[in-house]
């Protein structure tokens, strides 16, 4: 049944052997074996793989002594940086679970997070401080641990973050050297910890908890076990057979608090020696000039990125012929883009397929092998099983028909945290359902069609719209909100708000962008605005979201 095997080239082992070792024992033993290897590198220093576990050691040391133990949590709010990695690894050597979390949410969305996970401690740049402040009382954080711009490895004064709202908060920030408060360098002047915990219930040990909305659009955690992330990597290495352990140099570009560049960056090339090129804000500009300069070999990234780089007036200019490999994941990759890519640089880029819910890949195309499937995601990774089932009956559905996409593998979540209905809901028998809408054609290609669920994609960066209904709902003019992607030529979907206001009761566009923009992290406030006087509804009074998408794709038609 399973028809896209017969595709797979003879490198390819569609069943795989997994070592059940923890993430941890896995940078140990880079550590061991590739002591002196460049590990990471940014902004013009290295750290070499013995320096990178030291660090780790410190850090679970330090959070040892803070009293963090076997299961706590322990959030990290970082930009691309050493620290992130350092503490990712050293929460778990201390036998915590990492909390992952987006510099860019504001204090509503850390609150409703740190709350949500439990977390006893947070891990986050020192200019964020002020925001995590003022919500730490409505929470179970404990200790905070700040890092600075200098911190550690000198940090470009220059850069700035793209996660800060440098509005809001200023840079200049007074930290309360209180008892709950400690600064990252002092972590860094600590012994190492010498008992680390390295054997984990391979299986069952939750390593992760990573934030989305899932198919019902409500921030949940979901479990991502130790087995689940070291299968996933491993299938990674098998797919990409050409990567040679302790020499590529990986392009670390995609934030390293969402799902893919956390595996891709800090689990795939820990546990392959490979140099990680840290980039904190990867603009089309410092992408190319770093490329050129550290001569990345293998380049992950999301369709944004790709088409910023293409579409760079001085592309040409830069020498890209590093660029060996690239897997293009979390939105559809044009295929025009990929072709220009390919053309530009000399490597290969394919798209892959995967979500947060199974770490994150599931599916992807042939790097060297076979021919090109325009528009689609490919086939299934070794050990994924995946079927097209019908939403009526949730029957297997025949090739060519369009369905609901099915998972079930080694890299499929333990569940979502705490919340046992929604677990029940998308997970049954082992199966996962994605939400995602597609087909598979008879060669056993896949295709992804539409969304079950109303996720927004804008930028790669996944918004859903009752989140932000629920705060324009929030506004004293605001009777009736939907909010839809509607399509955008850059940001792939942009967000577009439907307003009805109260009666009598005035607000323009412009009070209700402020507004938003107070409660919701920049990428999520809508770009465009409408008001109207009623919104199409069903019978059951709800809200025909789709209808108001269609409507816009018309009009886009028209013009
Ligand atoms: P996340 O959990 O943030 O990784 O988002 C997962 C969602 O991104 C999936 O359920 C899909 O809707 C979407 N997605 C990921 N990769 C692709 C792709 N290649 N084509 C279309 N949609 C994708």
């Amino acid at each position: 049944n399973k028809r896209w095997l017969k595709h797979y080239p003879e490198e390819i082992s569609p069943k795989l052997h997994y070592e059940e070792k923890s993430l941890q024992q896995m940078l140990k033993e880079t550590a061991e074996n590739f002591p002196e290897k460049k590990a990471i590198h940014f902004n013009g220093k290295e750290l070499t793989y013995r320096e990178l576990y030291a660090s780790a050691l410190k850090f679970a040391r330090y959070l040892q002594k803070i009293g963090i133990g076997k299961g706590d949590r322990v959030a990290i709010m970082l930009p691309n940086t050493p620290q992130a990695i350092i503490s990712f690894y050293g929460i778990l050597l201390a036998g915590g679970i990492v909390v992952q979390t987006n510099p860019m949410y504001t204090e509503r969305e850390i609150a409703f997070q740190m709350k949500d996970s439990g977390a006893k401690a947070i891990v986050a740049l020192e200019i964020l401080y002020p925001r995590i402040m003022k919500v730490k009382q409505e929470t179970d954080l404990e200790h905070i641990i700040i890092t600075a711009i200098k911190d550690y490895l000198p940090f470009p004064k220059n850069i700035i973050y793209p996660f800060i709202q440098k509005k809001q908060y200023g840079f200049s920030v007074k930290v309360e050297h209180a008892g709950d408060t400690h600064l990252f360098s002092k972590v860094m002047e600590e012994p190492i910890l010498d008992n680390p915990i390295l054997k984990v219930d391979f299986h069952e040990d939750v390593a992760i908890l990573q934030y989305t909305g899932g198919t019902t659009g409500f921030p949940k955690g979901v479990m991502l076990t130790h087995r689940n992330l070291v299968c996933n990597t491993r299938m990674c290495v098998e797919w990409m057979y050409r990567l040679k352990e302790g020499k590529e140099v990986i392009l670390g570009a995609l934030p390293l608090f969402h799902v893919y560049g956390m595996t891709t960056v800090m689990i795939l090339s820990i546990m392959q020696g490979f140099k990680v090129v840290l980039i904190p804000k990867p603009t089309p500009d410092v992408l190319l000039k770093t490329i050129q300069s550290q001569k990345p070999t293998v380049f992950p990234g999301a369709p944004t990125m790709y088409i910023g780089l293409i579409n760079h007036p001085d592309i040409e200019k830069y020498d890209l012929s590093s660029i060996d490999s690239c897997i293009s994941g979390s939105a559809p990759l044009p295929v025009e883009v990929q072709h220009t890519f390919e053309k530009l640089t000399g490597g290969k880029l394919v798209e892959g397929y995967g979500l947060t819910e199974t770490s994150p890949v599931t599916h992807a195309n042939l790097l060297w092998d076979g021919e090109r499937i325009k528009g689609s995601i490919g086939i299934p990774w070794p050990d994924t099983d995946a079927e097209i089932r019908s939403l009526d009956t949730d029957e297997p559905l025949p090739p060519g028909e369009v369905g609901e996409l099915v998972i079930r593998g080694p890299q499929v979540m333990k569940g979502y945290w705490n919340r046992p209905e929604e677990t029940e809901q998308t997970l049954k028998d082992g199966w996962l359902y994605t939400g995602d809408m597609g087909y598979m054609d008879e060669e056993g290609y896949f295709y992804i069609v539409d969304r079950k669920k109303d996720m927004i994609i804008a930028s790669g960066f996944n918004i859903y719209p009752r989140e932000i209904e629920e705060v324009l709902y929030e506004h004293p003019a605001v009777q009736e909100v939907v909010v839809a992607g509607v399509p955008d030529p850059y940001r792939g979907e942009t967000v577009k708000a439907y307003i009805v206001l109260k009666e009598g009761v005035k607000a323009t566009e412009e009070e209700l962008d402020e507004f938003a923009r107070k409660h919701l992290a920049a990428y999520k406030v809508p770009k465009i605005y409408e008001f109207r006087d009623e919104l199409p509804k069903t019978t059951v009074g709800k809200i025909l979201r789709r209808q108001l998408v269609e409507e816009e794709k018309k009009k886009l038609k028209q013009v």
